[in-house]
């Protein structure tokens, strides 16, 4: 019980302090908490405006202030985990000792719960835009060099554009560059890079501007949300991604992190629910990957197929499900990713419910 109390307590405050020398600023965070990485911090600085967010547990600590004098573009972000310190490293543009650091910004210094934090948002660059199913394309932006930002596994971010004068937002989920190790990144000056699998729908409103934009304009991007936690993979043996169109994205980066850094795991299996053959992302990309990995298997399951088609048909239902999520034994830890179309998602819960999946056993990805 005393275990209990202590779990729900909110995390203490966190404080930051500031040294200097002659040619370097750092600002030190105390996040008073021993879990955290370089995923916790988001930092942005543009002309003198540093903004440093921390996610602490389910709260937010923000550093906002104006720089008393100007720093070079770029910095670096070091964690020191088993004393739970950030330490952002600015570089002077003159070696002058400075008297303060700044004066404080909008909300600076403030620890309120994440939920209440709004989303910030900086601009990035188009840099490439890759076809990969008849609608479906690979978006590459450009991170500004003045942000750090690592977007967790499984977890989403909002881009945003003005249309019409309003600006539209809607959620993606960042995906790694490909599958497979050998097809590699393109080499460019920086790894700031973040990729999304959008799918354009002629009659929707925010993806036929995204489409629209030519390499070298502008999005801006928000920092990221969403409740999925590697934690949760930890010793898994077995894993069972249930996708359907774009619901796939979330699946690459757990995907990937599955089979390259989760030691105990025994078989990775995704059922990828599609239209036709044609809406099938990534799909040689798969094949490739479940015939070099012994662990990895992939079922695709057509809605609409034509005549020719020999493999599975249909929509998620209990036959094709019990027959796919077969456990290695019933002591085995297993976990149940799904993400698609809402109702898609919804029934696939209650049937996995129906097949005995506990709550913890089931993570669904939702709005
Ligand atoms: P919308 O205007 O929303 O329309 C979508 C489709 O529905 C169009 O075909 C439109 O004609 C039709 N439609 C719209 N309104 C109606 C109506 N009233 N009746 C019937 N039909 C209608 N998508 C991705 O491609 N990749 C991702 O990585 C991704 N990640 C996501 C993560 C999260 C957490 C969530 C919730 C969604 C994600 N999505 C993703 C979906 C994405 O956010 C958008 O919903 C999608 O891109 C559609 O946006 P749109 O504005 O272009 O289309
Ligand atoms: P789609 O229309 O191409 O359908 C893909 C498959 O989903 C179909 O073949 C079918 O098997 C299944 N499906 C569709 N409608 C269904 C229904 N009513 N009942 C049962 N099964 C159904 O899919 P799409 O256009 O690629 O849309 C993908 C969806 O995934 C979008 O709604 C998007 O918002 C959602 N999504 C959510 C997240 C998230 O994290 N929450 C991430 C990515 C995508």
């Amino acid at each position: 019980q005393v275990t209990d109390a202590l779990a729900k307590e909110d995390p203490s405050s966190p404080s930051y302090d500031w040294f200097q020398t002659d040619s370097l600023v750092t600002i030190v965070i105390y996040t008073k908490q021993k879990d955290i990485s370089l995923e916790s911090v988001i930092v942005d600085h543009q002309d003198d405006s540093f903004r440093a967010e921390t996610i602490i547990k389910d709260y937010s600590y923000l550093i906002h202030i104006g720089l008393s004098h100007e720093v070079q573009e770029d910095f670096s972000v070091r964690v020191v985990e088993n004393v739970g310190k950030i330490e952002i490293v600015l570089k002077k543009k003159e070696n002058t000792s400075w008297n303060c650091l700044g004066h404080p910004l909008e909300n600076h210094n403030s620890f309120i719960p994440r939920k209440d934090a709004g989303l910030y948002y900086r601009k990035c660059q188009l840099i490439s835009k890759e076809d990969v199913t008849h609608d479906t394309k690979l978006f590459c932006l450009m991170l500004p060099p003045t942000t750090h930002i690592l977007v967790p596994i499984g977890q989403h971010v909002y881009l945003k554009l003005t249309i019409t004068g309003t600006e539209i937002v809607k959620p993606y989920t960042p995906v790694s560059h490909s599958l497979l190790p050998e097809f590699k990144e393109p080499v460019l000056p920086n790894n700031n890079y973040i990729y999304f699998l959008i799918k354009v729908y002629p009659a929707g409103l925010f993806t036929p501007e995204l489409d629209h934009l030519q390499t070298g304009n502008f999005v801006s991007v928000s920092n990221p949300e969403g409740n999925f936690k590697i934690s949760i993979l930890q010793e898994l043996e077995d894993l069972f991604l249930l996708a359907a169109g774009t619901g796939f994205t979330p699946m690459v980066k757990i995907l990937n992190y599955a089979l390259t850094s989760i030691p105990s795991l025994r078989k990775v299996k995704l059922m990828f629910f599609n239209k036709t053959e044609d809406d099938i992302i990534w799909r040689s990309q798969l094949e490739k990957l479940a015939f070099k990995d012994e662990r990895f298997d992939v079922e695709f399951v057509l809605s609409a197929p034509t005549s020719e088609w020999t493999g599975k048909q249909g929509h998620i239902s209990p036959a094709l499900l019990s027959e796919f999520l077969k456990r290695n034994s019933d002591k085995s830890k297993v976990l149940v990713c799904i993400c698609g179309p809402p109702p898609f998602t919804e029934q696939g819960v209650k049937l996995l419910h129906d097949l005995n999946f506990s709550k913890d056993e089931i993570h669904s990805f939702t709005a």
